[in-house]
């Protein structure tokens, strides 16, 4: 397994210690003291970012039932992206460890949390190795999108209460962080969360995380999967015309079409923003230039030889740009914008690739920015 220990991002190990690790906070059947779930809802519920969120849980309910493990299962669904797995561990060395880990295709869980909802329910059972386990669904409008697991040498029955309000409080505030970090219109992410998505993509990629699942989790297998992230920005041709004769109603459907297509046509693993009114960017993953290129050219073909209703042809410019891990966002925006500004400037419905441009010397450092405004 693929396993990237991080250290606790939420607050220092110390700071928390108000349990002993490893020992759960109630003993047998007693129940946990009050100022103790107070404590723990009030530090979890601090974050506002969803990976800082994961860990936090995770550590919290490993403190709290002196578990040996948790694991927080997350489901892939349209707009969560793909599987995922955090898992808090407590070590010899007394502390916990908290890790990002590639959900393993045979898990038995991860295909429960596949087949939905009616397969998952709260179970306290014995594990193989006798360790008592406790098994708690996360629901959301009625559908399982995760699951949290506790294995520990003491019994969890009496914490099922505790760790199935975690879980709906957890369910809860993802819910509210979601519709923080979406564009109302469309369910896109929206601009404010471009820097982390960008930051949380290139993690990934370097992690080898993204790529199709149908593949086999042998480390061979996910070294293929790595490739570079590319940041494309993608801007609508003319739109002001279009608002112009057939009115702001229409213009926004056409922005809900053109964000329905983007889902649509690019991979569930990219990541989509709605950048600006009718601007749109993507993140990608691409092994290397010719299949970036390809698949933003599928897109501007397929909204070209779509007929949108009352308007008929409507077409994206795009200009995109390969993105390295040290690079700033700001930069890596800069350059695609300009890439966007000639394909505008050489006739509109064009892809165009920041770096050929620079190499066919049409491109200068001096070239003015386009339409997007920068941070
Ligand atoms: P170009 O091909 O150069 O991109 O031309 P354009 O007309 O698309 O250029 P520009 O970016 O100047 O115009 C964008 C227009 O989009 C201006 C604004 O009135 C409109 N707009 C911005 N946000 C929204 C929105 O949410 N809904 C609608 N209907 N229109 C919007
Ligand atoms: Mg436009
Ligand atoms: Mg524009």
């Amino acid at each position: 397994m693929g396993v990237a220990v991080t250290t606790d991002p939420v607050r220092p190990l110390d700071e928390r210690a108000t349990v002993p690790a490893g020992k759960p906070a109630a003993d047998g059947h007693d129940e946990l003291p009050q100022y103790l779930l107070l404590d723990s809802v009030a530090q979890f519920t601090h974050h506002r970012d969803i990976d800082a969120l994961d860990h936090s849980l995770t550590l919290t309910l490993a403190e709290l039932a002196g578990a040996r493990r948790v694991s927080l299962y997350k489901r892939a669904s349209e707009h969560s992206g793909p599987e995922s797995l955090v898992r808090c561990d407590y070590g010899q060395d007394g502390g916990h460890a908290i890790a990002a880990v590639e959900p393993d295709e045979e898990d038995p869980l991860l295909q429960l949390l596949r087949q939905g909802v009616g397969q998952l329910t709260t179970r306290a059972t014995r594990g193989p190795d006798g360790d008592y386990r406790l098994l708690v669904p996360i629901h959301r409008d009625g559908a399982a999108i995760g699951a949290l697991l506790l294995e520990s040498a003491h019994p969890l029955d009496a914490l099922l209460l505790v760790v199935d309000g975690f879980a709906r409080i957890y369910a809860n505030y993802i819910g509210l962080i979601n519709e923080s970090e979406r564009d109302k219109l469309t369910g896109l992410y929206n601009r404010r969360t471009f820097e982390r998505q960008l930051q949380r993509q290139l993690g990934r990629a370097a992690r080898g995380l993204i790529g199709p699942r149908c593949l086999p989790p042998a480390p061979e297998a996910r070294l293929a999967r790595r490739g570079t992230l590319w940041l494309a920005l993608l801007d609508i041709d003319h739109f002001k015309r279009i608002n112009d004769t057939y009115g702001h109603l229409y213009g926004d459907e056409v922005i809900l079409l053109i964000a329905q297509k983007m889902r649509a046509c690019f991979r569930q693993d990219d990541v989509l923003f709605r950048f600006g009114g009718e601007e749109f960017v993507v993140l990608l993953l691409a092994a290397d230039e010719a299949a970036a290129h390809a698949a933003l050219e599928r897109f501007r073909t397929r909204v070209a030889s779509y007929v949108f209703p009352q308007i008929g042809c409507v077409t994206v410019s795009i200009g995109y740009v390969g993105v390295e891990p040290q690079d700033y966002p700001a930069t890596v925006l800069d350059r695609a914008d300009k890439a966007l500004y000639y394909a505008k400037n050489s006739g509109r419905n064009r892809v165009c690739h920041y770096r050929r441009l620079i190499a066919e010397g049409v491109l200068g450092d001096s070239v003015a920015a386009g339409s997007v405004d920068l941070f």
